[in-house]
């Protein structure tokens, strides 16, 4: 099922305000209807402090709206108990983060594995599963690296591996390229572009005008001050 315009993805008047009732109230995300269909690629641009981590963490259930609903293939998400929630959250998205959010102690696989746990799958299924991710990336080779030793693409590519192990159907990436060169960015973007062959939606929030100008780009989503520009969606 999809959301009442068609789309995989759809908030309809979403609103997240932070220390509500208090002096430093802030409305992050105001009032935000917008559509993410299966398959596309969108970009969400805006300024820092428009509200982009905050509508993204909307979108991929990782918080709840003060108002609005967020329907994920058909889903109320506003109106699922905690435990359900979690469980939509793990299997339909998988996260990449500015700061990549690696574990620098840890080896790449184990990386890798972490939003496995806690789960029912067999260790040796968690690393079959684990080494086709990575070898995919081109990282097969340096699995027993500590993170720490990585190189910053690679960095970036064990957060891709990480954010696939769940084999999710949304990818959600929050300015994924702003500690990036100009050639890791564009090889991320490829990388999205491979994912996206295979089936993946992708949503990428950015203020870098060469990753939501780029060709892989189907529509950009401008925020500003908690709102999404006119004529954007
Ligand atoms: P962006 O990702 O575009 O920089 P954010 O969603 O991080 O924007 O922030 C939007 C607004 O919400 C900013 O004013 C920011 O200071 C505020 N904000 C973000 N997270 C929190 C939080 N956890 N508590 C209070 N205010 C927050
Ligand atoms: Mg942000």
């Amino acid at each position: 099922m999809n959301g009442s315009d068609g789309s995989l993805i759809h908030t309809e008047n979403v609103t997240k305000v932070y220390n509500p009732r208090r002096p430093d109230e802030v409305c992050a995300v105001d009032k935000v209807t917008v559509g993410v269909g299966r398959g596309e690629i969108v970009a969400i641009k805006g300024p820092s402090g428009s509200g982009k981590t905050s509508l993204l963490s909307l979108i991929g259930c990782m918080a709840r709206p003060t108002s609005g609903s967020i329907v994920v293939d058909g889903r109320d998400v506003a109106k699922l108990s905690e435990e359900v929630l979690t469980r939509v959250r793990r299997k339909k998205f998988g996260f990449i983060f500015q700061q990549f959010n690696l574990i620098s102690d840890l080896t790449v696989i184990d990386n890798v594995m972490l939003p496995l746990y806690p789960g029912d799958m067999r260790p040796a299924e968690m690393r079959r599963r684990a080494e086709a991710t990575l070898d995919g990336l081109g990282l097969l080779g340096k699995k027993a690296r500590r993170v720490r030793k990585l190189s910053g693409g690679e960095q970036q590519r064990v957060a891709i591996a990480r954010a696939l192990i769940n084999e999710p159907e949304i990818i959600v990436a929050d300015e994924p390229t702003a500690h990036l060169d100009q050639t890791l960015s564009d090889e991320f973007m490829s990388i999205l572009e491979d994912l996206n062959r295979q089936g993946k939606t992708v949503v990428i929030s950015t203020h870098d005008a060469l990753i939501y100008e780029h060709r892989i780009v189907d529509r950009v989503i401008a925020m500003r001050d908690g709102r999404v520009e006119d004529g954007t969606t």
